[in-house]
């Protein structure tokens, strides 16, 4: 799909004009100018007085038309502000063009970012009440009555969950990433490498990792700065053997301060396979009870399809197992739209979590990344329409309401299957802390490990200086040394009390 834009040569409309397409159609290119043979036309006409009206007419090759405009206030602010605010008054007029040409309706209206929430917490936080946030979050953002809820419920339970959510950025959180799994999955995107026959390069990258966590932790001590929450992820970080776990985490307590007050510590046991009686043991050892264990779907041909080289009845075996040693927060992970699968496999996957009620549920959309075997291999992997996805959506919604879970946080991403999102859902009192933390970017995370990416926060400003430590373990172990080095330099600017040595902060 060829989309022409005439009116507007700023190129700066020109990204979220494509993530808008991309909202409405599978393929589709958007040209600013100069496209004579397009299979859309949309002709923008951009008036800026004290006021920003904007107004579109769109037709097609097929002499289909739609028409719509908008307006608001220019607010009195910087370039910056103002060029914002007119991009939003254009997305708005897109979006209802292309609704009425198509009959899609989005429910999330102009917003193509990942993070809803944030957008939520921020009006509140600038002492918005309720009912201005939504009105806003309705008139201008288009976002529908049935989001809005989602996000209302979902901002209220992060602050039951977490009181100081909005003062926490003076503590950080801690992500450790261990690069290694039994075998990669289809869809994998995450630096995941086989572990067998790697043993060498296992050892040299946990001494890299040991190093990194000593020179955090020190420093973090010296600062007398406190960790809310740890989460290891990967990869599996249970695909390591459990003497490596164990002398993992006696170095967490040994160089982290004060982990005994650390609000929650997370290890991702994703792949049943990799769970074994010895390594819950010292889990529990180390006094860390909530991990996760991943089935995605409880259908083996999906399983099989998808290169999880593990079985439903594994998955099963190890839940009960992991509660037979004392973890009593458990998180299972479920992926919508797999491939070959529909709505009654989905419901046979409901079925089967109701015989196991982990203590909180993540229900992903499947995504096609661009770096995963599946979407290099996209003719291969039969996916559900948009309306079934849109039904299982709703059947989790449904099933996870009337089993006592309820959404605590969502995010999106692009080319997620029905312009859908991700909603994590758990039992009162057993959300996810590190989660909220990463989902609405409210302190510093410090990435450890390979392919950890840290997101250091302005305390003051909330500006995010993202920073990612190689993603394979050979140029890991070749440069951890290094890669401390430069975070530790971003975190004594970050945290310093000095104003000028802040102004120095690298963007
Ligand atoms: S278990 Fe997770 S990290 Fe490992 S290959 Fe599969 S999707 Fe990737």
């Amino acid at each position: 799909m060829r989309i022409a834009i005439n009116g507007l040569d700023d190129e700066r409309f020109g990204r979220p004009l494509q993530n808008i397409a991309n909202l409405f159609f599978e393929e589709s290119e958007v040209f600013l100018t100069g496209l004579t043979e397009a299979d859309i036309t949309a002709d923008f006409q951009l008036s800026l007085t004290d006021s920003i009206l904007v107004s579109a007419k769109l037709h097609t090759i097929k002499l289909e038309q739609a028409e719509s405009s908008y307006k608001t206030e220019l607010p009195l602010a910087s370039e910056k502000e103002q060029f914002k605010e007119i991009k939003k008054c254009v997305s708005y007029v897109f979006v209802d063009v292309l609704q009425q040409l198509t009959g899609i309706v989005q429910k999330w209206g102009i917003l193509t970012g990942i993070r809803p929430t944030k957008l939520l917490h921020k009006k509140l936080q600038e002492g918005k009440s309720q009912e201005e946030a939504h009105a806003e979050l309705r008139e201008g953002y288009m976002i529908s009555d049935e989001k809005i809820a989602l996000m209302q419920n979902i901002v209220e339970r992060q602050l039951a969950a977490v009181p100081d959510l909005y003062s926490v950025k003076d503590e950080v959180s801690i992500y450790i990433g261990i690069p290694f799994c039994p075998t990669k999955c289809a869809y994998c995107t995450f630096p995941a490498y086989a572990i067998n026959g790697r043993q060498g390069s296992v050892n040299s990258f946990l001494g890299g990792l040991h190093y990194e966590m000593r020179e955090i932790g020190n420093w973090l001590k010296e600062r007398n700065i406190k960790i809310t929450t740890v989460y290891y992820g990967g990869g599996t970080p249970t695909s390591i053997t459990a003497e490596e776990m164990d002398m993992l985490y006696e170095e967490m307590y040994t160089s982290f301060p004060d982990v005994e007050n650390i609000r929650e510590i997370t290890v991702e046991a994703g792949r049943p396979d990799t769970i074994t009686p010895e390594k819950l043991t010292v889990l529990k050892k180390w006094k860390i009870d909530r991990i996760s264990v991943n089935p995605q779907s409880y259908i083996p041909e999906t399983l099989k399809a998808i290169g999880r080289h593990h079985t439903v009845e594994e998955t099963i075996e190890k839940f009960h197992l992991s509660r037979e040693k004392g973890m009593n927060n458990i998180n299972m992970d479920l992926i919508i739209g797999l491939p070959g699968e529909g709505l009654p496999e989905f419901n046979v996957t409901l079925n089967e979590t109701e015989k196991l009620m982990p203590e909180s549920l993540t229900v992903h959309t499947l995504s096609f990344k661009r770096a995963s075997e599946m979407t290099r291999n996209k003719q291969k992997y039969k996916v559900a329409p948009r309306e079934e996805v849109e039904r299982m959506m709703e059947a989790a919604e449904s099933w996870t309401a009337s089993h006592g879970y309820a959404p605590y946080y969502l995010y999106r991403q692009k080319n997620i299957l029905g312009n859908l999102e991700n909603v994590g859902y758990s039992v009162p009192g057993q959300e996810s802390i590190y989660n909220i933390m990463i989902m609405e970017e409210v302190q510093s995370i410090i990435g450890l490990g390979c392919g950890a990416a840290s997101k250091f926060m302005e305390p003051e400003t909330g500006k995010i200086t993202h920073f990612a430590n190689p993603k394979d373990p050979k140029t890991y172990n070749d440069n951890f040394e290094s890669y401390t080095k430069q975070k530790i330099e971003i975190l004594e600017q970050l945290f310093a009390k000095d104003k000028d040595l802040k102004r120095k902060m690298p963007s």
